[in-house]
């Protein structure tokens, strides 16, 4: 038996990166998925390229309430109810000191990566209640620690993290659990496009396999949190860095 057979899930930010990786693993893990992202060629690239009738996309952007209740109702009207949800979409946002940030920029990745987890639970929750099932926020190892010229997105996925510890307390009695992840740095578009080799090179050897990780290595603990094998698990935070952050 598949690992999510009969299991409706929900995937912000999965036309690339790590999104994309998670959408993948719960397709072949017998999931019914709605993909959502702002970018909607890539989007319905995926869907296009996927066998079955396993995937519907639906172009969303995260930090808008009103299109984040929009992807639950799809997710309800196309297959029946919702089991899993994973709050993935996110921007990396404009490199600068705090002194230097423009007003725009901070609100921008608040809005995205921390109010678009936000209004994401707050429609998936009392329909995942229905059933009983799962959330996990794509956080980051910068949940947790600081980064240089990254404040913005430094204290969204604090932010995350915090958000995430409250609202699994509040859904553990009523069949919700919880979980962000802290993914190290991930070799997606996020990072080729915004840093040059030497940055890249420079962080692999922050992590102690000195590489990146790969997406499909943070969609598997995505699939373990997902799945009723993590029964015991809600409002924690799991890194999965290659070490970073035991360094
Ligand atoms: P990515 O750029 O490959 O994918 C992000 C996806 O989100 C894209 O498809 C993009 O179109 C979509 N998106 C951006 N803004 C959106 C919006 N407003 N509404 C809907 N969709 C939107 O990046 P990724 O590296 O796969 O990042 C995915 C998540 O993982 C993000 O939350 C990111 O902060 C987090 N993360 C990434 C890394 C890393 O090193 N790559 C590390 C830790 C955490």
């Amino acid at each position: 038996m598949k690992q999510l057979e009969n299991k409706v899930a929900i995937v912000t930010g999965g036309a690339s990166g790590i999104g994309k990786a998670i959408a993948e693993i719960f397709i072949r893990e017998g999931a019914k998925v709605v993909i959502s992202d702002i970018n909607d060629k890539a989007g319905n690239d995926f869907i296009n390229n996927c066998e079955g009738n396993n995937a519907i996309f639906v172009k969303a952007d995260s930090s808008s309430p009103k299109d984040n209740e929009k992807i639950v109702e799809a997710a309800v009207a196309n297959f029946g109810a919702l089991h899993v949800a994973v709050n993935n979409a996110g921007i990396g946002g404009e490199s600068n000191p705090v002194g230097e940030l423009s007003i725009e920029g901070w609100n921008k990745v608040i809005d995205i990566n921390l109010n678009g987890v936000f209004y994401g639970m707050h429609y998936q929750l009392p329909e995942i209640a229905k059933s009983g099932g799962s959330i996990i926020n794509v956080a980051s190892i910068l949940g947790s620690v600081g980064f240089m010229n990254s404040a913005a997105y430094v204290a969204a996925k604090h932010g995350v993290v915090g958000l995430t510890k409250t609202a699994g307390w509040e859904y553990a009695t009523k069949g919700v659990r919880v979980n962000a992840i802290g993914p190290g740095f991930i070799e997606t578009p996020l990072i080729e496009n915004a840093l040059d080799k030497d940055t890249q090179t420079y962080l692999a050897s922050q992590h102690a396999f000195q590489r990146l990780g790969r997406p499909e290595e943070v969609a598997e603990l995505v699939l373990w949190l997902a799945t009723e094998k993590s029964s015991f698990v809600t409002a924690s935070y799991y890194p999965v860095d290659g070490g970073y952050l035991a360094k």
